[in-house]
């Protein structure tokens, strides 16, 4: 019989040991979220993450601006937020309009504030398995992998995807853990020669019921990173009814990978204030 990997539980736990220990803090963290334009599922993530701020008892603040702003103005409010001692985490949610840079917005952060660690700098330091903010999804799947015991030490790990957001950190981790990875893509060819294959599958495309039952080898772990919304909700992109029945360990969409993105979220803010002050201390 299968076990679910229960994305909401942890992630209640993770914001319940967060909450714990701002309540013995004499300063409290705080996260500035910077919203630009009116982007229905940019709604929904940020009310999660004010939400999540305010059961932590995180200082947070809401910047949304208008559709139209300047590359410039939003550049210039970064700075002044990466100044400010009182700030510990920003970030910029995705996506932006296309008249912003994504690739400025996000190095423009700086990397001890980058909470969500898409700077190319926290990227760096992941690639040489260095201490980092790292980015939240993948960070959230390797502390499902943490509190569900699951050793990843000499397994065969394949990621389908390798996007700068989810994919490629994905594979980073998992290989600095001691799996051996492999990252298939769109341009892989034969995709289920290398899904079969995998002690650990974890998908990262966006397309609904793309992982199948002949894809995903009998007794393995499969994590659905993907998200597609339909007309019945959310949706993952493991056909959960076919597949789960054959594996060991499974996400659910939704409440697997999703609420560990937020729940990481949480703790990048308190890693990224404790740096911050063992900083200002040398
Ligand atoms: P993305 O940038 O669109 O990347 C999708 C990846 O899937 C690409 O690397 C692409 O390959 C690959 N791909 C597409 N079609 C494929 C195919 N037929 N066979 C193999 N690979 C294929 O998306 P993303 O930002 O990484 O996000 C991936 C999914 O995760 C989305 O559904 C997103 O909504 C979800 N997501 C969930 C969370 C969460 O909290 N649960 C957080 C972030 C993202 P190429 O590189 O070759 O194009």
């Amino acid at each position: 019989m299968y076990k679910i990997m229960d994305g909401k539980l942890i992630k209640k736990q993770i914001l319940e040991e967060l909450k714990n220990k701002v309540s013995e803090m004499e300063e409290k963290p705080s996260l500035v979220v910077i919203q630009i334009g009116d982007n229905d599922a940019s709604n929904v993530y940020i009310k999660q993450k004010a939400k999540m701020a305010d059961y932590i008892g995180y200082g947070y603040r809401h910047i949304k601006l208008d559709e139209n702003v300047s590359e410039e103005e939003v550049l210039k409010i970064i700075d002044e937020l990466n100044q400010d001692k009182k700030v510990n985490g920003v970030m910029v949610q995705m996506p932006l309009p296309r008249h912003i840079s994504t690739d400025k917005v996000q190095n423009a952060v700086i990397p001890s504030k980058d909470v969500d660690g898409l700077s190319d700098y926290n990227a760096g330091l992941l690639f040489h398995n260095k201490e980092a903010l790292y980015s939240c999804t993948p960070y959230g799947v390797m502390e499902l992998f943490k509190r569900y015991n699951i050793s990843l030490e000499g397994r065969h790990a394949v990621v389908v995807g390798r996007s700068n957001l989810v994919g490629k950190p994905m594979a980073m981790m998992l290989l600095n853990a001691g799996a051996t990875v492999t990252v298939c893509h769109s341009k892989t060819v034969d995709l289920k020669k290398y899904t079969k294959k995998a002690d650990i599958l974890i998908s990262c495309v966006g397309k609904a019921n793309f992982i199948t039952k002949e894809m995903v080898k009998k007794g393995n772990i499969v994590i659905d990173v993907g998200i597609t919304r339909g007309i019945n909700g959310l949706c993952g992109d493991v056909d959960f009814d076919e597949v789960a029945p054959s594996t060991k360990y499974i996400t659910p969409v939704p409440g697997g990978v999703g609420p560990m993105t937020v729940a990481m979220l949480g703790m990048n803010v308190m890693e990224a204030y404790m740096k911050q002050k063992e900083e200002e201390n040398v």
